[in-house]
């Protein structure tokens, strides 16, 4: 299914519109859970639109560590409900919903000195249960593998930078990774938009009850009163701005980047445990185009929520050394080549540390009607929109069926990077460069980026400035030398894409 294309054109005449009519449904917030919401309720027959004041993905859904987890660390604290529930959404995202954007992810405990043999007994037992929910999950034994001890010579040949020296041998298991968690949100919005509803970027919302809201066009200042049957808040770490009464506990999380072979290109993760803390680790995750995502922090952020929240030294420093603790040579700051930080939208409750808060979700309504989605996590985006469009119609959800954008297809032949990237409409990508060849090369030197993929992004993804391609249609800004290197081809391609293309 070659999906819709959105873009400023688009954004314009929809956004002229939405002031004449009254929609069954506004969603505030272009992350996973709004976008999530916006698709949940439009392929339910409802009339929908979404606002967002940056750009889709702008929030903490871009920020994650990309797992797609099976909740194994849920198990640890007792919680088999939220545990069950994110193996069954994992597999629906494996499967059904994104299969093309999420892919299983062999994750190593290296059983080194720092893991004591009772304590590799019981993470043991913990892959055996976890294994046990992907089977009540129905997730076939061939998109994750079952979990196994494995000897020091696999141990070495999947992760090469491994501490030599005591090494018993890993603990191997298996969970899910995306590709991207800000494609996985643009495929969301797309395939919404595929059922009508109308996706409205830099267009915050000023306030907002059960009946309406203000938005405000970023581009022009311009305000505007709108109407709506529903009104859902799904703004993530910021809900209390538009409804006062939530209560969240932010908590601050950082990865750093490194080059892939900084660690002799890992063909799997490393899980370091955190010395002195119970069930808490830092991982290296490989990911595609040389890079490997080291994470993660979880502290309270108290004071005012930043924009965009970015890593401080310390806690640089801290992953470093941490996982430094797992490897035969140790990295230095000089390793990273990027850093990155999300704040966690948690759902305040007991006091204590952040990284014991639950991950569950909650769905309130407000005495002004507007109802607030808090909480959860990216693999259960599709469970919380579920629950939150369950309180405004009868009509039965559909989305656990549902394919996103590229999940399905003809599947033309394409560049390799693009299939990877675009699923099913991967060749539609490439075919952008038809009359200019050019366009599937890479867009600066040493830079993974091809020109179609900038193209893509301003003709049918929504982006509207440069830093939309940079930082969220493609992930350039991973690594501040790609982000330094490839401004002038975006800056190229937003004015291609304002010229009509056919
Ligand atoms: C470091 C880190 C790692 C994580 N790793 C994982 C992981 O590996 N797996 C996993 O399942 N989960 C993970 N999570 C959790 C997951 O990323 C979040 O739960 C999820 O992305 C939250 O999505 P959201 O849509 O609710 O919020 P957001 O993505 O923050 O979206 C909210 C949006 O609302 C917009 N907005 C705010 N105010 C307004 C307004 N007034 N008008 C219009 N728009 C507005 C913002 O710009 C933003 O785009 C991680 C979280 C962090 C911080």
């Amino acid at each position: 299914m070659t999906g819709p294309h959105l873009n400023a054109t688009r954004r314009s005449r929809e956004l002229g519109q939405l002031a004449e009519t009254t929609v069954d449904v506004l969603v505030v917030g272009g992350g996973v859970t709004g976008c999530g919401t916006a698709l949940d309720a439009a392929s339910r027959g409802l009339s929908v639109a979404l606002v967002e004041q940056a750009d889709l993905a702008h929030g903490t859904s871009r920020w994650s560590s990309k797992l797609v987890h099976g909740g194994l660390r849920y198990l640890a604290t007792g919680d088999v409900g939220l545990a069950l529930e994110s193996a069954r959404e994992r597999g629906l995202l494996m499967s059904v919903v994104a299969p093309h954007l999420v892919r299983p992810l062999p994750m190593v405990i290296a059983l080194g000195p720092d893991v004591d043999p009772r304590a590799g007994l019981l993470v043991d037992v913990g892959h055996r249960v976890g294994d046990v929910l992907r089977r009540v999950a129905r997730t076939p034994r061939g998109t994750l593998p079952a979990p196994r001890r494995i000897s020091v010579a696999e141990t070495t040949r999947l992760l090469p930078a491994v501490r030599r020296d005591g090494l018993r041998g890993g603990l191997l298991n298996w969970d899910g990774q995306l590709e991207d968690d800000a494609r996985l949100v643009v495929a969301l919005a797309r395939t919404a938009a595929s059922y009508g509803a109308k996706i409205l970027t830099r267009t915050s919302a000023v306030s907002a009850s059960g009946d309406g809201a203000v938005l405000r066009d970023e581009l022009t200042g311009q305000t505007t009163a709108v109407r709506a049957k529903a009104v859902v808040n799904a703004t993530g770490a910021w809900a209390d701005r538009l409804a006062p009464e939530t209560r969240l506990r932010p908590s601050k999380g950082v990865h750093v980047v490194l080059p892939a072979a900084v660690l002799g290109h890992p063909a799997a993760a490393l899980t370091v445990p955190v010395p002195g803390e119970r069930n808490r680790y830092v991982f290296a995750l490989p990911h595609p185009d040389g890079l490997v995502h080291v994470g993660l922090t979880d502290d309270p952020l108290d004071g005012p929520l930043p924009d965009v929240p970015v890593a401080d030294e310390a806690e640089i420093a801290f992953l470093l050394a941490t996982l430094s603790r797992g490897l035969e040579l140790p990295l230095s700051r000089s390793d990273v080549v990027g850093s990155f930080a999300g704040v966690r939208p948690l759902l305040a409750g007991a006091e204590g540390r952040t990284a014991d808060l639950s991950r569950r979700h909650a769905v309130v309504r407000g005495d002004d009607g507007l109802v607030t989605v808090l909480g959860g996590k990216l693999t259960t985006y599709r469970r919380m929109a579920q629950d939150v469009v369950d309180t405004l119609t009868d009509v039965p959800c559909r989305t656990a069926s549902l394919p996103l954008v590229g999940a399905v297809g003809p599947g033309a032949p394409a560049p390799a990077r693009l299939v990877r990237r675009y699923g099913a409409e991967a060749s539609d990508v490439a075919a952008l460069a038809a009359a200019d060849p050019r366009l599937l090369e890479p867009v600066a030197e040493g830079v993974p980026v091809l020109g179609v993929e900038l193209l893509w992004g301003v003709l049918a993804e929504g982006a509207l400035t440069a830093e939309d391609l940079l930082e969220r249609r493609t992930r350039l800004s991973f690594v501040d030398a790609w982000h330094t290197s490839a401004r002038a081809a975006a800056e190229e391609a937003l004015q291609g894409g304002r010229a009509p293309v056919v």
